[in-house]
Formats: structure tokens, C-alpha cells, sequence
């Protein structure tokens, strides 16, 4: 536990690891953690079981405003909801990670989803907040922005190894999916994933995750969120 406090963005495309860092920094701080992906991944939940199109702008814009979605602000006890029922194992199937890029980025979606972090983040005295739009559009004045970054190559082989998959075809059936979300993330009009003028860039590539979050820790405590 630390004096943190203040808030760390950290961004970045899929398969850096950036999930297994955010959680691991904020217990090492002492920090609330927010993952915004699990709340688009939960919109995306809402719009399979309406039976709507994730390409429907429209539909998934009323199906999302008539959902109700919650998430916990706790790094080791995952809590993900959707009209009180518990998704927290759903949010990670392939039917809801091929339909999220679509859902996420229809405008509507993100005012509502955006509005809902700032009141969770704003509850925190500290907070580790993860995404792809935290540094640029949710919080503009983090205390901290961090970029995450890897090469394509090694975001595959890590997200491989966490699914246990060891087959080469689908490992680059992975790195495909990788590299199709990232240009569907990078290239939307609304919040394209991209880092922040003021994030520092973590390459990750040749780092293990302990290394990144001594990093980011580091990065942390040398930044003015230190005491009050
Ligand atoms: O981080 P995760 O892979 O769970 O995010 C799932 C998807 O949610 C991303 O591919 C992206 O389309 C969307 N997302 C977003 N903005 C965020 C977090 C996630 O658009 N802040």
C-alpha cells in the first residue's frame, strides 16, 4: 500500500497485457481499478440478447439505453452485470469479442458508458482506469497516461498462451483477430484508439508483465499523485 492518489489512464490495443498490469498496479498502490473494456463488452451482451445486429447503429443505441449496466471497481473480484444478471464470464466469449468493436463504436453508446466512468472514477480517491480512450476523451487531467504497446507478434503469442492455444494456425487466426480489432478501433471517427500527447509509451515487448508494472509504479510515484 502507497500514498497514491490520483488517477492512471492506461491505453492501449489488445494483447499487451494491459489487463494483468492495470490490476497488478492498483493492488500494488492501493487503487480502485476500472476496466471500461468489460463495459463495452457488457453493451455488447445486451445487443446479442436483443437480437440485434452489432452493425445497426440505431438498435444497438436503443438497446443500450434501455440496459442496465454495472461493474465493480475491484482488481481482483471481477463484477460485470447486465439487468442484475452476472456476465462476467460471458463478456470474454468469441461471439461477444467479434461483435464489441461495432457496438463501441457507435456514438451514443460512449457518451452513456463515458458518463457512467467519470461517476465511478470520481467515487475513487485512487484509481487505475484501462481502455483505449481513458488519456484522450474520459480523462483528459489523469494524474498519469500510459500508453501500452507490443508487437503485433508478441500480443499474439501472449494472448495464445493465456487461452492454452498452441496450434500455429490458430495463433494466427489470433493475431489476425488482434490486428482486425485494432484497425477497427484505430480507424472509428468517435475516440480512436491512439495514445494521448502527454501518455508515456510502455513498450512491452521484451518486458514481463512485473517489469511493466514496476514501470508504471515507478511512473506513478515519481508523478505529482503522491499524498495529498
Ligand atoms: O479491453 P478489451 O479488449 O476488453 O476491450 C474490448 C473492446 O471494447 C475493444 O476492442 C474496443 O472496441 C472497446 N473499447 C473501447 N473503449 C474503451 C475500452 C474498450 O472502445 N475505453
Amino acid at each position: 500500500m502507497t500514498d497514491f492518489v490520483g488517477q492512471i489512464a492506461l491505453d492501449g490495443p489488445s494483447g499487451t497485457g494491459k489487463s494483468s498490469v492495470a490490476r497488478a498496479v492498483a493492488t500494488r498502490l492501493g487503487a480502485a481499478y476500472l476496466d471500461t473494456g468489460a463495459m463495452y463488452r457488457a453493451a455488447t451482451v445486451a445487443v446479442l440478447d436483443a437480437g440485434v445486429a452489432p452493425q445497426d447503429g440505431e438498435a444497438v443505441a436503443a438497446v443500450v439505453a434501455g440496459a442496465l449496466i454495472e461493474v465493480g471497481t475491484h482488481a481482483h473480484t471481477e463484477l460485470v452485470q447486465v439487468d442484475g444478471v452476472d456476465v462476467a464470464v460471458r463478456i470474454r466469449s468469441a461471439e461477444v469479442t467479434r461483435a464489441v468493436s461495432a457496438v463501441s463504436a457507435v456514438p451514443s453508446v460512449r457518451r452513456r458508458l463515458v458518463d457512467q466512468q467519470r461517476a465511478l472514477v470520481a467515487a475513487a480517491d485512487a484509481v487505475v482506469v484501462e481502455g483505449r480512450d481513458i488519456g484522450t476523451v474520459v480523462l483528459p487531467d489523469a494524474t498519469l497516461k500510459v500508453y501500452l504497446t507490443a508487437a503485433p507478434e508478441a500480443r499474439a503469442q501472449r494472448r495464445a498462451l493465456q487461452l492454452g492455444i498452441t496450434d500455429p494456425v490458430e495463433v494466427a487466426e489470433l493475431a489476425a483477430d488482434l490486428r482486425r480489432r485494432d484497425a477497427y478501433d484505430s480507424n472509428r471517427a468517435d475516440s480512436p484508439l491512439r495514445p494521448a500527447e502527454d501518455a508515456v509509451v510502455v513498450d512491452s515487448t521484451h518486458l514481463d508483465r512485473e517489469g511493466v508494472v514496476d514501470r508504471v509504479v515507478e511512473l506513478a510515484l515519481t508523478t505529482v499523485g503522491v499524498g495529498r
